[in-house]
């Protein structure tokens, strides 16, 4: 008998191993053979321990599962698929994953991530094979005609990056994954690099026969380590199987890769802070122009894409541009794994096409709140994202929507909070966070952040003419940090801070919205 017990660390940090452990040595006991397969994770966070068992109908699911409960659960009957309290049935019946369109995660949480075996047998490669037999120029078409939009956060088409670097001057070129996913309340990057790594490996190398690049980096947050440690694996085994190195899937050409840890800094995910740490210096974000596709990495042309970016390269070179392009929504193509966190009763990862609602998102997936009061704010795009406003809860979810009402999508994090969430504390915490995180080369970020903290303070402390004074001078110093910061980091921390004032100015003490 087959089991699946997730080596993912969301389930570690719910105990995954000692579930897996608790398994081994009870069928052991009881002379059971069973083998165990750590996969990685469905992205139903709030079941893990998420335990699956092959049945001749297909994987049938138990969780949470805690290390105690395997001996109950074994009496009950898990290997042979029987029901107990902690069973979901088919997994991919359960309705939170059967009602997604998963293209990026098709395999995550289904494969053995380190099975080089398992990754081709669920269609891995098929890209990368169909990459090496075209022009370079026609692998660039097939990623322009999809409509992939980098899915980091700044949504621009990924085909016109690469076209860009691919008509680059020079003999050494680069590929650069951003893996320092810092957005509080988003994981898909990380789901994605312990649970499919080749995936990443192969859009990377696909990146890199399509523009001509022939060393490629992955720059994954410190705080990643079981993330780090599968890709160091994957990347050795891709390897040794010749699917990166001196002749990349017998096309003949080179591409390298390499995995480069973060420092623990927030402002290294803007992607030239990543460069100047990449090169082993401190992550400081370099002005543009020069566009990094003309002079990224030790001033050479490179492309900077997000993982989910590239992990959905291989689907469209497998499956076409077509196939990928047909779903979604206006300009934004295709599917977003969106993530849903905070005080949320089923947290995890939906990945659906553009379109979608934030309270289908919120209430159909997520369930409502954790504590099961009322939900209040909803911030999308992490922590320099707006609160979208609840009547604009139930508009679908794509890029120019958001940006029309002066949201972001973002890397598709979507944080809840309940009732008795204070909107002045968390937009006070916008602020903190920038002046702990600011790079400090521009002054608008570096002080602005500082000064923003004292005057949300100051806003919750006064009354009067004083109070409503620094409700103004709030709104100003949005105003210059918006326009005459260098990054989104100082550029975007009004977003969170404004939209908390014009959606909950009760929790400022203004009694009417048309004061800001
Ligand atoms: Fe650095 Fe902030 Fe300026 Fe960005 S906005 S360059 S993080 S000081």
């Amino acid at each position: 008998v087959r089991l699946y017990v997730p080596r993912d660390a969301a389930a570690l940090a719910a105990g995954a191993d000692a579930v897996a452990e608790a398994l081994q040595r009870e069928c052991a006991a009881r002379g059971l053979a069973v083998q165990i397969v750590r996969n990685g994770s469905r992205g139903l966070l709030w079941l893990e321990t998420l335990v699956e068992v092959e049945t001749p109908d297909g994987r049938v699911a138990y969780g949470p599962v805690r290390a105690e409960e395997v001996p109950g659960l074994l009496d009950a009957g898990l290997l042979q698929g029987r029901p107990h309290a902690l069973c979901h049935g088919l997994t991919e019946a359960i309705p939170y994953l059967a009602r997604q369109e998963r293209l990026t995660f098709a395999r995550v949480g289904v494969t053995d991530p380190l099975s080089l075996a398992d990754y081709a047998a669920h269609g891995g490669w098929q890209g990368l094979k169909n990459a090496a037999a075209m022009a370079p120029e026609a692998v660039v078409q097939q990623v322009l005609d999809s409509g992939l939009r980098g899915r980091g956060g700044a949504a621009f088409p990924a085909g016109i990056k690469w076209r860009t670097v691919a008509a680059a001057a020079g003999a050494q070129k680069y590929i650069a994954c951003n893996a320092d996913e810092g957005d509080s309340g988003t994981f898909a990057d990380r789901l994605l690099m312990e649970g499919d790594p080749y995936c990443l490996i192969e859009g990377m190398a696909i990146a890199g026969l399509a523009v001509g690049a022939t060393q490629g980096y992955v720059y994954v947050r410190s705080e990643y380590p079981h993330a780090i440690a599968t890709l160091n694996e994957a990347i050795a085994r891709a390897a040794a199987a010749g699917w990166l190195g001196r002749d990349v899937a017998g096309s003949g050409r080179v591409f390298h890769l390499e995995v480069r840890q973060g420092a623990g800094s927030y402002v290294c995910g803007e992607e030239t802070a990543m460069l100047e740490s990449i090169e082993g210096r401190r992550g400081i974000v370099r002005a543009k122009p020069p566009l990094p596709a003309i002079e990224g990495l030790w001033g050479r042309p490179t492309v900077i894409n997000n993982v989910i970016t590239l992990a959905t390269v291989p689907v469209i070179m497998a499956r076409g541009a077509a196939f990928y392009q047909g779903f979604g929504l206006g300009r934004s193509r295709g599917t977003l794994p969106f993530q849903i966190a905070g005080n949320i009763a089923r947290g995890g990862l939906v990945e659906k096409a553009f379109g979608l609602s934030l309270r289908e998102l919120v209430e159909d997936f997520g369930g409502g709140t954790a504590s099961g009061r009322p939900v209040k704010a909803v911030q999308v795009g992490g922590p320099l994202g707006s609160y979208v406003a609840p009547a604009d809860w139930d508009a679908p979810l794509d890029y120019e929507g958001y940006a029309a009402k002066g949201n972001v999508v973002g890397h598709g994090g979507i944080v809840v909070h309940d009732d008795t969430a204070d909107m002045a504390r968390l937009a006070r915490y916008a602020m903190e966070f920038c002046a702990v995180e600011s790079c400090g080369k521009c002054t608008p970020c570096r002080i602005g952040s500082t000064r923003g903290v004292e005057v949300i303070e100051r806003i919750t402390s006064l009354q009067g003419a004083a109070h409503m004074a620094n409700v103004a001078l709030l709104e100003s110093l949005c105003d210059t940090m918006e326009r005459g910061s260098m990054c989104a980091m100082g550029g975007m921390t009004p977003y969170p801070v404004r939209s908390a004032l014009r959606h909950y100015p009760q929790d400022f003490g203004i009694e009417s919205t048309s004061v800001v």
